[in-house]
């Protein structure tokens, strides 16, 4: 997209005190022309509402500082639409591992999938017609690399230009099409901008036209010229004039600007929209013939879905709407199918063909630990701590996620899964997405054995004994302890003397191996990923695997993307918790919000105050937390202790902070969103959530669920500076919600899976089509997909030949297989 006419006038008014005249017949005006083509090159959909905000107009109303702050956003706005195109467009696709790799394949799907590897579709874009180098580098840049990548880039949406109007027809407002003779075009120059003016008739009357910024356009239509124009009326001086329409010639092919939906491509630097229009409607013209359709044949019949080559085809230049929704249905079965496919598959694998450790579920210390805790086990509790201990006495792996809201005591359950991997002899590790999280799991699996047996504390390393009939040892093995000692951890590891050890995800990194690794726990599913699941995995034999989230995840959508795992659900909270309440605050209330929060540390409490969310990185992040920390220390609080966490410290200071914190040393911890997830301290009542219109409702949701955990009322306050429309609703629904389920689902409808899940971290392949409110066709996909597993485990079957074949492409990309 094209900003810098825009951004030339902004520095102009800028130099002339914004006094409204860097522009002829002021900025209002130039805004309402220059908008109408840039809205349609905006690079996502997601911009259009703040794009709407800022540049319908009405500066001419305001006062010269109004306009200054405007123009400052404005820029800002303009950078941002920039810089992010190439994250607005399709992920670039992963590269491609020259083999697709599938453990379970057998020899005789290998070769089929050999063919497709080698697929015309795989050839480079420089193959089609009309893409040089040069257009290959840009879009490249968006990840469209192959034949197959430029058929599967479909548009972001379409212009619905397919109302074929007479001139005496046309009405304002609509999207609309005429088809007329041109009279006479020439160059103008209205507000000193040269520019084309026509008239064009059809035999119901004349209409003026006018194109701005486009010269040259008053050559190319010529007299007596048969053209299509495509776009919006608007009245002028009481006459009807078209304002910079879609144009094209009528030389006796498809259209591709006007009277038909009209494809609206991800555009990136060197790409212009009409170009790109009308080079995709000669290729898929050509190419989208030639890819074979994956799908059975009497799947497809009896789903009635489209044929996957017109499905593509239709997905770039539908015929009508009807065919257009039906393309995407066709392609939106085939990822959720492949999807569920893919995680079938791993599971079958996960639980076939590898040697299994079954667990003493039976040993006297599980029994003695469950008496020792000082609370009854919920009913929750209980029933999924059967699930688990059934699955772990089974000589098959176990492969489950254990979903439950922040306090719901999953990590009880979990220590007993450890307990009794110790207990049969097997060694364990316990994964957390962050060394605080690890330090705080340690801290918490060592006091609940410390009721149980009696304990050594040798700092990273617990020693127990009188819990097992030998000393059962637990080990904190994070980043930074100091070199010597970590070596001698890895040690005791690899012989086995360490019975438990706890850690971050580096745990699984090079360095580590176990002795007799049985069990893996890891905590925080959606942060943890496939290649980092299978890289444990290859640590033990098979150990059996309990992945944890405090997520909740709709049923559907649990078993669709994490088909390969078997659900438990903590569905209920110990009694006796109480909600925190949660107030949506208005920036005038700042002042408010921390008096408050000054009260509550009078009373002996302590507060979280969570700095925005900053995307870039997380030095910015931690930078701007700096910031805030030292605002806050400075202006606000002087006389209270403030602490300070972010990404950034070491991992010594890290402990310190908390340390501080837990053992009630500072009042307040500034931090960044990144460390936060997953605290516990009780003491804490009050988390303030600055720019809480920017994050997720399940975040925000998580975020809450760091207080509540005492006995004393706690408090969430939600500070939200200028929320869009989306952020109100946000905030709206998280203040008057407090089921964890039930924001989950709102989260899905206004986020979609993709970005919920981050499907590319996960190990997913991507969705584009597919979307969330695609409940049913999930379901479809899923049962479907139940059904071709059970009558062709193998996907050895003729038919299903070409299945595997895409499979393997499609799960290439994602990442490990299994
Ligand atoms: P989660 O890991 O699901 O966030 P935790 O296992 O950390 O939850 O439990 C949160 C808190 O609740 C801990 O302090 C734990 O001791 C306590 N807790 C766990 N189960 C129960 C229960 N059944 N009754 C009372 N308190 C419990
Ligand atoms: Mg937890």
């Amino acid at each position: 997209m094209d900003t810098s006419a825009l951004r030339k006038v902004l520095a102009l008014e800028e130099k002339r005190g914004f006094n409204d005249t860097a522009v002829f017949g002021g900025l209002d005006k130039f805004l309402r022309n220059w908008s109408v083509a840039a809205a349609e090159t905006l690079p996502a959909p997601r911009f259009l509402k703040r794009f709407h905000q800022l540049f319908d107009g009405g500066y001419s109303s305001k006062n010269p500082e109004e306009r200054r702050a405007w123009s400052k956003d404005a820029l800002v706005f303009l950078d941002e639409i920039e810089n992010k195109k190439a994250v607005a467009a399709p992920k670039p696709a992963p590269e491609k591992k020259p083999a697709p790799k599938i453990k379970t394949a057998t020899a005789k799907v290998k070769k089929a999938v050999a063919p497709a590897a080698t697929s015309a579709l795989d050839a480079p874009i420089t193959v089609v017609k009309g893409i040089s180098t040069g257009l290959a580098t840009s879009f490249g840049k968006m990840g469209v690399k192959t034949v197959r990548d430029l058929l599967y880039f479909f548009p972001h949406r379409h212009l619905d230009y397919s109302q074929l109007k007479y001139i005496s027809q046309l009405t304002e407002g609509e999207e609309q099409t005429i088809v007329a003779n041109v009279w006479q075009a020439q160059e103008t120059r209205p507000g000193g901008r040269r520019s084309t003016e026509a008239i064009v008739g059809d035999e119901t009357g004349n209409i003026r036209v006018v194109w701005f910024n486009q010269p040259y356009l008053a050559k190319t239509l010529t007299t007596n010229a048969r053209i299509m124009l495509s776009g919006r009326v608007t009245l002028f001086k009481g006459r009807h004039v078209f304002l910079s329409p879609e144009w094209e010639l009528i030389e006796g092919q498809d259209p591709v600007h006007t009277a038909r939906l009209v494809p609206v491509y991800p555009l990136t630097h060197g790409l212009r929209p009409r170009q790109v229009r009308r080079l995709m409607k000669g290729f898929i013209d050509t190419w989208a013939g030639q890819v074979d359709d994956f799908l059975p044949e009497e799947l497809r019949r009896r789903l009635n879905l489209l044929e996957l080559p017109a499905a593509i085809a239709q997905a770039h230049y539908p015929d009508d709407t009807a065919v257009k929704d039906r393309a995407r249905v066709r392609l939106a079965f085939d990822e959720l199918f492949l999807l569920q496919l893919g995680v079938m598959s791993r599971k079958r694998e996960w639980q076939e063909g590898r040697p299994g450790c079954p667990f003493d579920v039976k040993a006297p210390a599980l029994d003695k630990f469950i008496k020792s805790l000082p609370f009854t086990l919920t009913a929750a509790q209980n029933k999924v701590l059967k699930e688990i201990m059934g699955d772990l006495q089974k000589p098959q792996p176990m492969s489950r996620l254990l979903q439950g809201e922040v306090g719901s005591g999953k990590t009880v359950v979990a220590t007993a899964a450890l307990l009794a991997a110790a207990a049969t002899g097997f060694q364990s590790a316990f994964m957390a997405p962050t060394e605080i999280l690890a330090e705080q799991h340690f801290a918490t699996i060592s006091q609940l054995l410390s009721r149980l047996g009696k304990e050594e504390d040798e700092g990273q390393l617990r020693n127990y004994t009188g819990i097992l009939p030998g000393a059962l040892k637990v080990a904190l093995l994070i980043g930074d302890i100091k070199q010597a000692g970590k070596k001698q951890l890895q040690k005791q590891i690899k012989t086995g003397e360490i019975d438990i050890a706890i850690g971050t995800h580096a745990l699984v990194q090079k360095g580590v191996e176990f002795n007799k690794l049985g069990l893996a726990v890891v905590d925080e599913q959606h942060r943890f990923g496939v290649e980092q699941r299978s890289a444990l995995r290859e640590k033990g034999f098979s150990p059996h695997m309990l992945v944890m989230t405090a997520t909740p995840i709709p049923r559907t959508l649990a078993l669709t993307l994490y088909g390969d795992l078997d659900l438990s659900v903590i569905d209920e909270l110990p009694p006796g918790r109480q909600t925190v309440k949660t107030k949506w605050l208005k920036p005038g209330q700042r002042d408010s919000a921390y008096a408050f929060l000054r009260k509550q540390v009078k009373e002996g409490r302590q507060a979280f105050i969570l700095c925005p969310l900053i995307e870039e990185s997380e030095a910015v992040a931690a930078q701007a937390a700096v910031v805030e920390y030292e605002r806050l220390s400075r202006e606000v609080f002087p006389d209270l202790r403030l602490g300070l966490l972010h990404g950034r410290l070491a991992g010594a200071e890290k402990d310190r902070v908390m340390a501080e914190f837990r053992a009630g040393e500072l009042d307040i911890l500034v931090s960044t969103p990144v460390i936060e997830v997953g605290i516990d301290i009780p003491n804490a009542t009050v988390m303030l959530i600055e720019s809480a219109d920017r994050f997720g409702l399940s975040q925000l949701h998580q975020f809450r669920g760091r207080v509540g955990r005492g006995k004393e009322q706690s408090y969430c306050m939600l500070l939200a500076e200028n929320p869009s429309e989306v952020g109100r609703e946000r905030l709206d629904i998280i203040e008057n919600t407090q089921d964890g389920f039930k924001l989950a689902e709102a989260d899905l409808k206004m986020r979609g899976p993709g970005e919920f899940f981050g499907t590319r971290q996960s190990g997913l392949p991507d969705l584009r089509m597919a979307k969330i409110s695609d409940v049913a066709l999930l379901e479809l996909a899923r049962n479907e997909a139940v059904k071709l597993f059970k009558a062709d485990p193998h996907l050895e079957k003729a038919a299903n030949q070409p299945l595997t074949g895409e499979m393997a492409r499609v799960w290439a990309g994602a990442g490990e297989w299994s």
